[in-house]
């Protein structure tokens, strides 16, 4: 299966308000954006958390 991955799931935190988010890998691989459940921002975990910049890390390796 191509993704299998994608029903990981990651805690991070908002860049905005520090509230608790999951990502589920998919999002991430598809860069899609999530609704902060605790301030409602919309973000980009791929931007924006430090998950997005693990991903990348991998991404690059
Ligand atoms: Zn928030």
């Amino acid at each position: 299966m191509a993704h299998e991955l994608d029903d990981i799931r990651a805690q991070t935190e908002c860049p905005v308000c520090g509230g608790d988010l999951n990502v589920s890998y998919k999002t991430m691989r598809l860069g899609r954006t999530v609704e902060c459940p605790t301030c409602g921002e919309t973000i980009r975990p791929i931007d924006d958390t430090p998950i997005g910049k693990i991903q990348k890390l991998i991404d690059e390796a």
